[in-house]
């Protein structure tokens, strides 16, 4: 089957009357910090083109602010600034003429970082770092007129069009709802008031750019808020912005204090696009869908069951640039899939302090930096485990042109990222180890599979290094009765190898902790595989749709049949340091089924009787069948320290360098520059 039949719908253009799209695939807006960088733009020209090399058809940079006041990094409100984007819409233009870039226009509102910032209603967000200015009349025609330019300076850079964000709780979205527009002027009050700004905006957008020229409108079409936008409402926005001028509409499904995941791991694939759906048939002009679409068969599958015109992916183009051009050559089972974990790209941007990259391919925006050039010499590399650090160590490598042995102890490759795609919610990890088995291939890495490789048998084979990547054990607690039979390792746990008691104490809290009462207090579906247990466990009506998909809607999570206590000596807030943007959906989760966490623990002793602890300085008794212990990792180093003994020349990386706090990030990340240098 050629790829064109395969993803008949996906790789079919799209007319916009003035202008054409040569397929179906677009990359959907991500902040990616570049757009602040002092290199940043020459960074986001090698960034943005790889992508278009790679096949999509359109691109939406990351946001950039119309103003000063309306900003949270970047802002287009003079040529000079202008120029600088040259460079980005040139490079992406070279490297394809039919690809389209379009710049998103972002005015942040109660969330822009600055202090002058302006809203409807002078009211903080909860997410937001300062208290807006109510906007006065002359102020709403500044900031009006400031979309205009800036849309009118972004086609004068050479952008193919522009995407206005009205949704998110950003600027325009805010003048959307009740709840952050108190106004009683022709800007508040009645639907048709809250309304206007949005409309005046695409209106006067549209007369700043002319008629040839993208204008995507970002729509509220769920914004997950109690009380939020009504279904009706969604229908008249789109409605107006279309007669408004706009081209092309694109949902969104959220809001920053909204208390739904929709992007996260644990949301079902597509979960969202038959709002999108719904809306289409209400419009003319094509209709964007995005969220948890990560793969081309879930693209085209959304594309034929009607639910859009275009498919936006945003975070599965920073975990593979050539996601489309794989696709389209019928190579799907290269690509190196978006797990929707958030840790390098999201919790990266929310955090501010970091720049955005990939948890899967650290190359992303460090195209300039960070390149597997091939070698001119090829060395004889033995790479020991299979775990997330050896694989992406043995595949860049053998990309690079080294030859490439891989000893992994167990049956399979994988390591922790094993464990990880056991967990409920988890299941996407399951695609990394798929891509990497299919690297091992292409890049003919020879696999050793249940080898265990000692220092002499390595030695006597000639490499010219061995990469110790043999993982960590995990860490055992000195606790009075560690030996107890009620004791098990998270491991076998998660493994399925040790049976799990009626109740159930888990030491450690950190992200393996909360994996594991994940896996002991979860029964029946995985929400993440099926959307009407999803909505059920969230509370989102996609049918009747109330007001911002939720008002009215009581989760429904069930209870954990076990009880269970998840444990952290630390007096810190229980899941404090799990990620930013999603640590919130476990800790919740776990509430809400009855987890028991806990902070302050002291460890005493654990005997028939069960876990024997002081909590904040109380003794106290949990009475439970099972400890299961997820207290950390130590370095599995021993094989390092005989290759030294040995003369061999070796280096250590992932948990046998480092363990403390050691992630699939960092281990990947690690990884792939050491062998980007070998
Ligand atoms: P971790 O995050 O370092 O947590 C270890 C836990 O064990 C902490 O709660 C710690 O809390 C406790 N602990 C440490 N020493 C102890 C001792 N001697 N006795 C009793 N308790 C002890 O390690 P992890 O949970 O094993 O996770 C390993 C890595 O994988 C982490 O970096 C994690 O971020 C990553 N990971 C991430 C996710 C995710 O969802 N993002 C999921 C799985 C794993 P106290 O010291 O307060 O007791
Ligand atoms: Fe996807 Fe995780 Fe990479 Fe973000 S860091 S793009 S969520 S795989």
């Amino acid at each position: 089957m050629t790829a064109s039949t395969r993803y008949p719908l996906l790789f079919s253009p799209l007319d916009l009357g003035f202008t054409r799209l040569k397929n179906r695939v677009l990359m959907g807006s991500m902040h990616t910090g570049l757009e602040e960088a002092p290199d940043g733009f020459e960074r986001m020209a090698a960034f943005f083109a790889e992508r278009a090399r790679g096949g999509v058809g359109m691109i939406i940079t990351g946001g950039i602010g119309p103003n000063a006041e309306g900003g949270i990094g970047a802002k287009l409100s003079t040529e000079a600034e202008a120029a600088s984007h040259r460079i980005v819409t040139a490079a992406v233009h070279a490297a394809d003429p039919e690809v389209k870039i379009c710049m998103q226009i972002l005015h942040a509102g109660a969330l822009s970082s600055s202090e002058q910032c302006v809203a409807p209603s002078a009211i903080k967000s909860r997410v937001g770092r300062h208290t807006p200015a109510a906007l006065d009349e002359a102020g709403i025609e500044k900031q009006i007129a400031d979309f205009a330019n800036c849309a009118r300076l972004a086609r004068a850079a050479g952008y193919d069009g522009v995407e206005i964000i009205g949704s998110a709780g950003y600027l325009i979205s805010t003048f959307l709802v009740a709840r952050t527009n108190l106004r009683t002027d022709r800007w508040g009050g009645a639907w048709e008031n809250r309304m206007r700004f949005p409309v005046e905006v695409v209106r006067r957008v549209r007369a700043a750019v002319g008629a040839d020229f993208i204008v995507i409108f970002r729509i509220p079409a769920m914004d997950m808020l109690d009380g939020g936008m009504s279904w009706e409402e969604v229908v008249a926005l789109g409605q107006a912005v279309e007669a408004a001028g706009a081209s092309i509409v694109s949902t969104h499904f959220t809001w920053h204090e909204a208390a739904v995941p929709t992007i996260a791991t644990m949301v079902p694939r597509a979960a969202f696009t038959q709002v999108t759906g719904r809306l289409r048939k209400a419009l003319k002009i094509p209709a964007i869908t995005s969220n948890r679409i990560n793969m081309p068969d879930v693209a085209e599958s959304v594309l034929a069951r009607g639910d859009a015109d275009i498919v936006s992916m945003a975070r599965p183009m920073l975990a593979d640039a050539e996601l489309a051009l794989k696709a389209l050559q019928g190579r799907e089972d290269e690509i190196n899939t978006c797990i929707a974990c958030n840790q390098a790209c999201l919790d990266h941007s929310y955090s501010g302090r970091r720049q955005v990259s990939c948890l899967v391919n650290p190359r992303a925006c460090n195209e300039t930096l960070l390149n597997y050039a091939p070698v001119q010499a090829p060395r004889n590399l033995a790479v020991v485990g299979a775990g997330p650090a050896g694989l992406a160590y043995a595949t860049v490598a053998a990309q690079r042109g080294h030859r490439v042995t891989l000893f992994e102890s167990a049956g399979e490759i994988g390591g922790q990222f094993n464990l990880a795609r056991r967990i409920p919610g988890k299941e996407e990890f399951s695609e990394t180890l798929r891509y990497y088995r299919r690297m091992i291939e292409v890049h003919g890495i020879e696999l050793r599979l249940n080898t265990r490789a000692d220092a002499a048998t390595l030695r006597d084979m000639g490499f010219d290094e061995v990469i110790v990547a043999t993982g960590i054990e995990p860490r055992r607690p000195d606790i009075e009765g560690i030996g107890h039979p009620k004791v098990a390792g998270y491991i076998d746990v998660i493994l399925g190898r040790r049976p799990v008691g009626r109740s159930v104490a888990i030491v450690g809290a950190g992200g393996i902790g909360f994996d594991v009462a994940e896996l002991v207090s979860h029964a029946g579906k995985s929400a993440a595989l099926d959307i009407d247990t999803f909505a059920r466990e969230w509370g989102i009506d996609f049918r009747n749709h109330p007001r911002g998909g939720v008002t009215g809607v009581t989760p429904q999570v069930a209870a954990a049949e076990r009880t269970v206590y998840l444990m952290q000596r630390k007096p810190d807030p229980v899941g404090k340091n799990l990620g930013r943007t999603t640590g919130w959906t476990h800790r919740l989760t776990l509430k809400r089924r009855g987890v028991h966490l806990l902070n302050g623990v002291e460890y005493l002793k654990i005997d028939d009787a069960g876990l024997h602890t002081r909590v904040h300085g109380e003794p106290k008794l949990f009475e439970v069948d099972t400890v299961i212990v997820c207290a950390g990792q130590l370095p599995l180093r021993s094989l390092y320290d005989a290759l030294q003994a040995c003369g061999v020349k070796a280096s250590l990386i992932g948990g046998a360098y480092e363990a403390v706090e050691l992630d699939a990030k960092r281990a990947i990340d690690q990884a792939s520059r050491m062998a980007a240098a070998a």
